[in-house]
């Protein structure tokens, strides 16, 4: 019964998992939000609502830091071998690898993404993280230290664990933003609570199951779902909690920072971005134009590090832009759950009538539509894939994120790299970028020159869990994972020893 309410292509235990009651999940239990409140859950492909999920708010908060709280001052995990910490964190990638399916089946019905998409990039690279990070148990260590300091000394630092960390993530990789910020704070044997995205509760909730299953203790992870302002403020306030890791907007991350102002707790923040892909004319033509309507194309645009501004060399400018419309042209948007699905709905009718808006003001500031330009149809949130040029600085489609399947290409005629360089560079962030060229000399030059926390050349979007990933200027302070990411959540305490 229940897979026909959703969507007859989903399998059964999906769908008994998406219509069952579901609950937070505080201190090791599945609980109600205090209030009793629930609110609901769509499908983007269609609009209809799936289900319901408690709205945690400030009552829900303390319950969830104060379960947190002892589980950091007095329960087994932070002391836990290394070994055993990691062996549980190997245990939840394996888990999660069993319920592939099941998790790939959430995040298209949750979030609208393509089923296919989900089944070889969100989850994998969710089971990857965490085994990642479970090797990383074992290796967390400090110095010893040479000191000058008149008369003789032992001195070396320790590594500990930062504490409670509060969590907010977004809807764009429901499960994948977890797991980068779950694993390394748990492999740093710190305590979390985390806020999941209003839009897209579902695979955070199936997690909670699979925590509990690998035996986590209680309280080490607490997950919740409810709106920003009613459970991601006070969380990000909460005085109990040592530091607060965020991923969003940059316009949420300055008020993280804010609210985190009370206590000092330590901030990280994963940003917005609108990273430049740079096309020089000796560029594998082809591969280029693959590769640039990839960067924006990839997850509807709703990538932080979304290729979203083409730049491309006068001389190739036309074939490039002829070529990459063509592919947005060529793409099969439908539901994320038909087989044949490229590209599925935007997440949410907000997202849906924001990136619209966004193209209707690039045309009435005068972009020329290349390809795409409207929605696909009036049942569900689905845009086709946009091409925008004659667009510049000062327009809001070249100056904001859209975070949309939008992109705005432009032409650059200096050979001098100095000149397109400032192009690139003329943002508010600094997320990400590539560089398309066979040249090594210019390949280098560029990326160093290039303000941003990742470049890729001749490639975008390639993630690995080795690889920090993280935001210069307003794209965000700290990165995700990688040995950098341990950073965010470990103190470092100097010891001295007078021998
Ligand atoms: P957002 O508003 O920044 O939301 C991110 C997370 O913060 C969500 O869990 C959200 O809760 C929570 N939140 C919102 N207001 C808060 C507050 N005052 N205090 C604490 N937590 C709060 O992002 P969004 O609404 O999902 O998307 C808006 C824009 O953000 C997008 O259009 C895009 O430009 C950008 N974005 C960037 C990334 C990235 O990876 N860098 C990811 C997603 C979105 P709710 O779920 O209830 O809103
Ligand atoms: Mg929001």
């Amino acid at each position: 019964m229940a897979t026909l309410t959703i969507d007859p292509r989903i399998s059964h235990s999906t769908a008994d998992f998406v219509t069952a009651g579901h609950k937070l999940y505080i201190d090791g239990k599945f609980l109600s939000a205090a209030s009793g409140k629930t609110f609901p859950v769509y499908n983007p492909a269609t609009g209809e609502v799936i289900t319901h999920v408690p709205e945690a708010e400030s009552e829900d908060v303390n319950r969830a830091v104060s379960a947190a709280r002892r589980a950091f001052d007095s329960g087994p995990w932070p002391r836990l071998s290394a070994s055993e910490r990691g062996r549980i964190l190997w245990r939840v990638a394996d888990l999660i690898e069993q319920h592939l399916e099941e998790f790939a089946e959430l995040e298209s019905l949750d979030n609208g993404k393509p089923y296919t998409i989900a089944r070889i990039a969100d989850v994998p690279l969710t089971v990857d993280i965490f085994r990642y990070m479970a090797g990383w148990t074992t290796k967390i260590a400090g110095k010893t230290f040479p000191i000058s300091f008149p008369g003789d000394f032992h001195s070396y630092t320790l590594r500990e664990p930062i504490g409670v960390v509060a969590q907010i993530i977004p809807w764009n990789f429901p499960l994948l933003m977890a797991a980068w910020k779950l694993a390394p704070a748990l492999a740093c044997g710190c305590t979390v609570v985390i806020k999941l995205a209003e839009q897209t509760p579902l695979s955070g909730l199936k997690l909670a199951q699979i925590f509990d299953e690998a035996g986590l203790p209680p309280g080490v992870v607490n997950i919740l779902t409810g709106y920003g302002e009613g459970a991601g403020a006070p969380l990000a306030a909460h005085n109990d909690v040592d530091k607060v890791a965020f991923t969003g907007s940059t316009e949420v991350g300055k008020l993280i920072l804010k609210a985190a102002a009370g206590n000092l707790k330590k901030v990280t923040l994963e940003l917005g971005g609108k990273s430049p892909a740079i096309v020089f004319p000796d560029a594998r033509i082809d591969h280029a134009i693959q590769g640039t309507a990839s960067a924006i194309f990839f997850n509807h645009g709703q990538c932080c590090c979304a290729g979203s501004r083409l730049f491309v060399h006068e001389k190739i400018y036309d074939q490039v832009v002829e070529g990459v419309s063509k592919v947005a042209g060529s793409i099969k948007v439908a539901p994320g759950l038909d087989p044949s699905s490229q590209m599925g709905p935007l997440v949410s009718d907000e997202q849906y009538r924001k990136v619209l808006g966004y193209i209707e003001s690039g045309i009435h500031d005068g972009a020329r539509v290349t390809a795409g330009g409207a929605k696909t149809s009036d049942h569900g949130y689905f845009v086709q894939p946009t091409v925008l040029t004659n667009t510049h600085p000062g327009m809001k489609v070249v100056d904001e994120e859209i975070f949309g399947p939008v992109v705005c290409a432009t032409p650059f005629s200096d050979a001098d790299i100095e000149a397109i360089l400032k192009q690139a560079n003329d943002t508010i962030y600094g997320l990400a970028a590539s560089v398309w060229t066979e040249n090594l000399s210019i390949a280098h030059k560029v990326s160093r020159g290039l303000r941003a926390g990742t470049v890729w050349v001749n490639c975008h979007n390639v993630f690995d869990a080795a690889l920090p990933f993280g935001g210069y200027k307003q794209s965000g302070w700290g990165r995700e994972m990688g040995e950098e990411v341990l950073n965010n959540y470990l103190e470092t305490k100097a010891v001295t020893m007078a021998l």
